[in-house]
């Protein structure tokens, strides 16, 4: 295959040769002929004195001009390429995973830079978050159906990602709604919801209209370990989403779980897994804004068991980081004060741009405001279906903490 040619600038090779998927638009030679190339165009990059070195995605309006696909600057990035992929990420799930819910396609960390994929049993959920991803929509959709004997596959983006790609914002989730019957008017979660088993227990989640691609499977492993903590504890989920956290420790003997989310959405997901799992009877959910919530409650001097917060990214650039790790902070404060004397506090970050160690300082600032002090039980990322490519420590973006205060 012949590809356009990009240089990368004297000196510039060196981040590609240690490893880096990326290169950045300051480290290219971006000529009138590069900037002329259709964003997310294949491209091969040879070094500044013309050494082939590797096919890439090539945006030249986007920071990340550059996204590895292969370092073999002489193969094809056709179907076939595509599909080994595929299979290669596909056959280290089902050595991880007993069942077909997992994600599927980690982007970089899988070798697909921009592409993302959860899997639902039968139903596939990607999201195409770079120009050249967006440009093999249909052969990844052939390939994605024929390595996993999927049954459907439905496209969703980040809008904000696709943004920075000058991709339409609009989502494009709308493929042809797939089977009429698990299309439920809004409202109706029970119907509309697809049933998934992680830890051994079911959940309803809503691919098609619920957060991201419909779950967040990288907390499957904390909601164990934090489940693991909760035996006759009162259980209080904070940014519960669908209720990951506070079911998985209800499952684990948790007496009691108040699951609060500004989603009544969401919250309803959670409702409908409570009844699949028995457990109806032992949650609460709450609509409410996190702080407001956590000012309640304390004014209310309760006190739980386990305490988790999983919040949305407070920091989504580095500009905000200060700012963030304030809120973080703050979080850490109001959960701290409802945690019961030796009980657990469970705090999550999902900022990439949060280096952990930092986190960790402002959760502890927000644990001694609170007038208590701990120690570190646990610290641990996302599962082992979210890879990290290591040469990537933005890749490694979820922290999870977990404290037993005094
Ligand atoms: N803990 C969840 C994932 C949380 S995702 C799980 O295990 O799956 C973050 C959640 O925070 C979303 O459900 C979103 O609706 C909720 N959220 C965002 N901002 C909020 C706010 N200010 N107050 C309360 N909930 C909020």
């Amino acid at each position: 295959m012949s590809y356009p040619v990009i240089r990368i600038l004297e000196g510039h090779d060196r981040r590609l040769r240690q490893g880096s998927p990326w290169l950045f638009s300051n480290e290219l030679q971006i000529d009138r002929h590069a900037k002329e190339l259709a964003p997310g165009t294949i491209v091969r990059l040879v070094s500044h004195d013309g050494k082939a070195m590797a096919l890439a995605h090539f945006n030249a309006h986007s920071l990340i001009a550059a996204r590895l696909l292969s370092r073999n600057p002489d193969r094809a990035i056709d179907s076939g390429f595509l599909r080994r992929r595929v299979e290669r990420a596909l056959a280290l799930r089902e050595r991880l995973f007993d069942v077909p819910y997992y994600r599927l396609l980690h982007a970089e960390a899988d070798g697909l830079p921009g592409l993302v994929c959860d899997r639902y049993g039968d139903l596939l959920v990607a999201q195409l978050n770079s120009a050249g991803m967006d440009g093999l929509r249909a052969e990844l959709e052939a390939a994605l159906l024929a390595a996993t004997g999927a049954a459907r596959l439905l496209f969703r983006s980040d809008a904000q990602m696709r943004e920075r790609e000058g991709l339409p914002a609009e989502p494009s989730d709308a493929e042809p709604a797939p089977d009429a019957d698990t299309t439920a008017p809004a409202g109706s979660p029970d119907e509309a919801a697809t049933v998934i088993v992680e830890n051994g227990l079911r959940f309803a989640a809503d691919p098609r209209a619920g957060q991201k691609t419909g779950w967040y499977y990288d907390q499957r492993l904390n909601r164990r370990f934090a489940a693991g903590l909760a035996r006759d504890a009162t259980v209080l989920d904070l940014y519960s989403y669908a209720g990951g956290f506070g079911l998985t420790a209800l499952a684990h003997g948790a007496r009691s779980a108040m699951l609060v989310d500004r989603s009544a959405a969401a919250l309803a997901l959670a409702t409908h897994s409570a009844r699949l799992q028995g457990c109806s009877d032992r949650i609460e959910t709450v609509t409410s804004e996190a702080f407001e919530a956590l000012d309640r409650l304390g004014a209310e001097r309760r006190r739980f068991g386990l305490v988790i917060a999983d919040p949305p990214a407070f920091v989504r650039s580095r500009k905000e980081l200060p700012t963030g790790l304030k809120g973080y902070q703050k979080l850490a404060r109001g959960a701290a004060t409802l945690v019961a004397e030796a009980g657990f506090l469970g705090i999550a970050c999902c900022s990439h741009n949060v280096p952990e160690d930092q986190f960790l300082k402002a959760v502890h600032a927000g644990i001694r405001a609170a007038g208590r002090s701990g120690i570190l039980l646990h610290r641990a990322g996302a599962g082992p279906d979210h890879p990290v490519h290591p040469a990537l420590p933005e890749s490694a973006y979820l922290k999870f903490l977990v404290f037993v205060l005094d």
